[in-house]
């Protein structure tokens, strides 16, 4: 038995357009970039910003791997729907409403919680999903 301990290239990419397609945010970009948090969307260029830990996933990291991503989709999905200009003030509210009520602006942040729980939910069947066609 051969066990795939580093997930190629093409697979990984190849999990990220599925699900960027699925939840209709494909002209999402994709970067990989030098970051302290895992991943990050970036609502005023469109761009998924992805950690550069990532640039290569090994098979027991996919479960974060695909949580992160859907919580990222989430954002996108939210300056999809409102215009990211709009969802841009919408989120800075939030983080100014937080701070205000003397909470923290990321980990008290509803659209955080919400892309949190929304990855959270989701990865499972994309996990088997992906799994089942051998992508890791
Ligand atoms: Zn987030």
């Amino acid at each position: 038995m051969i066990i795939k301990e580093f997930i190629s290239e093409t697979n990984k990419n190849q999990m990220i357009a599925t699900l960027l397609s699925h939840y209709g945010v494909q002209s999402v970009k994709v970067k990989m970039k030098s970051m302290k948090d895992h991943a990050h969307y970036n609502v005023d260029t469109g761009t998924l910003e992805l950690s550069t830990r990532y640039k290569t996933i090994k098979s027991n990291q996919v479960k974060e791997f695909l949580i992160t991503i859907i919580h990222e989709i989430d954002h996108a999905r939210d300056a999809k729907r409102y215009g990211w200009r709009k969802f841009k003030d919408m989120y800075e509210y939030e983080m100014n409403y937080q701070i205000a009520n003397g909470k923290d602006e990321y980990k008290d942040n509803k659209y955080e919680i919400e892309a949190e729980e929304f990855g959270q939910k989701n990865y499972r069947k994309w996990y088997r999903k992906f799994k089942k066609q051998d992508l890791f």
